[in-house]
This record gives structure tokens, sequence and C-alpha cells, in this order.
């Protein structure tokens, strides 16, 4: 699934191509992807202009001109596609076209339909279930450990692996960036939120911004599908430090990686650098 710094690179590469651009048309394939219905899609959409590209978590928020909104969440396989060739071929599960002068084309792909295209007022997007309870962005200047420490509160008695992937707690984390940050800070993925000392929260607040905005310098993480805007695979694949390397050796103590279903999701650590019980 795409998290932040794969939403992040689609945002970069999309910015320069849609920015003032204006929506003359739009194919609808698969309708059952758009809320609301289609018909508004088709009523609203044409004739708008895109007037910035914006990402809150893991959504990626084109705003329009008239005050409208298209948010995007692309769960498990969904791509954003630009070509300025309308006669390139349409991938297969392409469910959306937004079509703009010139003949260019933004094509929304999604093999597993899980992903969602919402339009909806600016002052409205907070409708937006998911969107609207997000918790801070980990990459912002003013993510702090303290801010880290009072959502946590909350999760007192959660495993850290479950408490970082909610997104109330800290918006954007998924299943990659909270094992690679879990390692960076040398915290064990379950430890309970509330058994960490100040010191490994901040160390884990650090942590997160690093992983994160490394592979956005990277382009991001490609390891199915992934993709940006520009059909260009990222390149953090190949600098990931625990995740999906069950057997090859920590990168720090040579000891052999493990891999732990934490809450039905493959969690890797290192078991000799990630401190599984509560400094004294
Ligand atoms: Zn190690």
């Amino acid at each position: 699934m795409p998290e932040l710094p794969e939403v992040e690179t689609i945002r970069r590469s999309l910015e320069p191509c849609l920015t003032g651009r204006q929506i003359t048309g739009l194919q609808i394939r698969h309708p059952g992807i758009l809320l609301p219905a289609a018909e508004a899609f088709a009523a609203i959409l044409p004739g708008l202009r895109i007037l910035a590209l914006q990402r809150r978590g893991k959504y990626l928020i084109l705003e329009l001109s008239e005050d409208w909104c298209l948010v995007f969440h692309l769960r498990m396989t969904g791509k954003l596609l630009w070509t300025e060739d309308p006669q390139s071929p349409v991938p297969p599960h392409t469910h959306l076209i937004f079509q703009f002068e010139n003949e260019a084309q933004l094509r929304f792909n999604d093999v597993r339909r899980f992903g969602r295209c919402w339009l909806v007022r600016r002052e409205e997007m907070e409708r937006i279930s998911g969107l609207a309870a997000l918790g801070p962005e980990p990459i912002r200047s003013d993510f702090t450990a303290e801010i880290l420490k009072e959502k946590l509160r909350h999760k007192k008695n959660s495993k850290i692996k479950c408490a970082l992937l909610d997104q109330t707690v800290v918006s954007g984390l998924g299943n990659i960036y909270v094992d690679e940050a879990l390692f960076e800070a040398g915290i064990h993925p379950l430890r309970t939120a509330g058994s960490l000392s100040p010191e490994e929260i901040h160390a884990l607040a650090e942590a997160a911004r690093h992983v994160l905005q490394q592979s956005i310098r990277r382009g991001g993480t490609s390891l199915r599908n992934y993709v940006d805007g520009l059909d260009r695979q990222g390149e953090n694949q190949y600098h990931l430090q625990v995740f999906r390397r069950e057997g090859e050796p920590c990168p720090v103590c040579g000891t052999p990686i493990r891999r732990m279903k934490i809450a039905g999701r493959s969690s890797f650590f290192c078991p000799r650098c990630q401190i599984a019980h509560p400094p004294c």
C-alpha cells in the first residue's frame, strides 16, 4: 500500500503537470470508486481548474476552482498516472480518466479496486471520516516527541506496532515505515506504547521522521506495483533495513532478521537490537 512517502512522491511528480490545468472531460469506467455518485462528478468537474496539490497522511488532495476538492486514497494498489499522449494504451483496471486541454490525461488505475475518489466542497472535506480523524504529520517540523507522547497516552496498552499503524496517532505510517522506524529507534514491535521511556519516544519520533524523509528523497518504496505519477519506480526498496528481510543479517549486529505476525501484519525486526523490555 502506498504510505506517506509514496503519496508525497506522487504529489510532487504530478504537481508540475496538473497545477493550473483545466479539466475538460471525464471518462468513468468503474463508478464504484466514486463518492458521491458518478453523476455529480460528470456534472461538476468539466470546466474546473486544478489550483494546487496537497497531501494529508495517505490522502492526495487536488484543490479545484470554485472551492471544490478531489480527494484520492489509493489503498492497496491505486495509481494515478499522467500522460500527454492520449494514444498511449490505457492499462487494464483503469477506472477513471480525467481529460485536460491538449488531450492530456490523468488516469486512475486500481487492480484491487479498494481505492476511492471523493468530490467535496473544500469546507466539507472533514466529512471524509478517515481524513477528519488523522493524527499529526510526522515529517513536519512541528512534530515532536511531546506530541507523539500525548498521542500514545491514549494507547498505553496497545502494542507499539499497532499504535503506530493507527492513523489517528500518527498519519501516513504503514507497515513498511513502522517496522523501519522501530528498528532505527531500537524498540521491539511487541512493546506496549505505555512502556516506552521518554528517551525512547524521542528516538521514535526522530526515527519516524528520518525513515519517511529518506524514502521521499529516494522516490518511495516500490515493492509491489507502486510507481509515481509519471510511472517511475522508487528506490527506497534497496535501502530497507529490516522490512521483508527475514533471515538476512541485521545491518547493525548481524543477527538474522525475524518476522512475526502482529495484528495480522507481518512485522520484521532484529531480536537483538530492538529491546523487548522497558529500560530499568
Ligand atoms: Zn541487530
